[in-house]
């Protein structure tokens, strides 16, 4: 199989900070011993680009990439017209945690792609093979993005909650924003709908959005997070999972947990405070982090992804083309989108 003629030359995003996003030419690289080069066709926007939005960024950011490889190096087993994900971290395979499966927590990590490593929103981009994930050609590449961070990040955090309580009648979720949307679908999905699913935000459109995939919602604009629940017959949940990063979600949810209720932190940001005795001793609680996902779970989600396209596919609600970035940029981060992806 042969794939596209790959040009010398390619043009780049570079975000320079400030909100500002221009275009670059870069040469397009050959792949080196055990490197693939990936033609991007999907990127997906990500609430953690913030940063590189209004910082800067050093590199080509993007972390949430599908596409096809093009050219691949030497002691390679992929070959060119493949089509799949890009997983975020480039993780050894020999370390203590890589040699168990948790890739998410190696040791050794080689680097982050769209991090400190040039990533998906170029045209074309150069990774190590281990992180190549194959997703064969029944779901389109810009549905697939959803491996990652939409299902990937946030399955990871529903059974970390899950190891430690077993028998989860309610879940609340902290943000509504993508990985939120994903926490509650994965959730509906992973758990059965019988379990009820309380979604809280700030934002009209994200929370509209949660009520569609089946969501109970509660609008922090107007209510605490306790009076909405009571609003959906609930007083407490036994699972709870924060992707907003934010002091006050977390603290809310802590204390909205049922005896032997599970808080996971997946949102990076803000503390939380704790009264060991109070919060964690008597009612037996815990308070547990969640980083990204392993890379084997990639392999359950694409089973699930097959089986819930029309569904998961909702997540998804603009498409725009790569010279539109910075003003995918701006509507994203007003919180007025689900996933954004950025199509080439
Ligand atoms: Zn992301
Ligand atoms: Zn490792």
């Amino acid at each position: 199989m042969t794939g596209d003629t790959v040009p010398a030359e390619m043009l780049v995003p570079r975000f320079l900070g400030e909100g500002e996003i221009s275009f670059v030419r870069k040469p397009v690289q050959k792949p080196g011993r055990g490197q693939l080069s990936i033609a991007v066709k999907a990127n997906a926007l990500c609430g953690s680009e913030r940063g590189q939005f209004f910082d800067g960024s050093g590199v080509t950011p993007g972390h949430e990439a599908a596409g096809v490889v093009v050219d691949a190096g030497p002691e390679t087993r992929t070959a060119v017209g493949t089509r799949g994900v890009i997983y975020l971290m480039d993780f050894c395979g020999e370390c203590r945690s890589c040699a168990l499966g948790f890739t998410n927590q190696c040791t050794n990590k080689r680097g982050d792609y769209g991090f400190n490593e040039d990533g998906g929103y170029g045209p074309y981009v150069l990774v190590n093979e281990n992180v190549f994930f194959p997703t064969g050609d029944d779901v389109p590449l810009a549905e697939a993005t959803m491996l990652l961070d939409v299902m990937g990040t946030t399955g990871h955090a529903i059974k970390r909650g899950l190891r430690l309580r077993e028998d989860v009648r309610s879940l609340g979720i902290a943000g509504a924003g993508p990985v939120g949307l994903g926490t509650l679908a994965m959730a509906k999905i992973l758990l059965g709908p019988e379990v009820s699913v309380v979604i809280s935000d700030l934002s009209p459109y994200r929370l509209d959005l949660a009520g569609r995939l089946g969501g109970k919602t509660i609008d922090l604009r107007e209510k605490t997070l306790f009076e909405g629940l009571r609003e959906h017959g609930l007083e407490e949940v036994d699972l709870a999972i924060d992707t907003s990063g934010k002091a006050p979600a977390r603290q809310s949810h802590m204390e909205a947990l049922s005896k032997r209720g599970v808080l996971v932190c997946a949102g990076h940001g803000e503390g939380l405070s704790l009264d060991v005795s109070r919060d964690l001793i008597a009612p037996e609680r815990a308070v547990l982090g969640s980083e990204y996902f392993r890379y084997d779970e990639l392999h359950s989600n694409m089973q699930i992804l097959h089986e819930h396209l029309p569904y998961l596919g909702q997540i998804i609600t603009h498409r725009v083309a790569l010279q539109d970035l910075q003003e995918a940029f701006e509507i994203f981060l007003r919180g007025e989108t689900g996933k954004v992806l950025v199509e080439q």
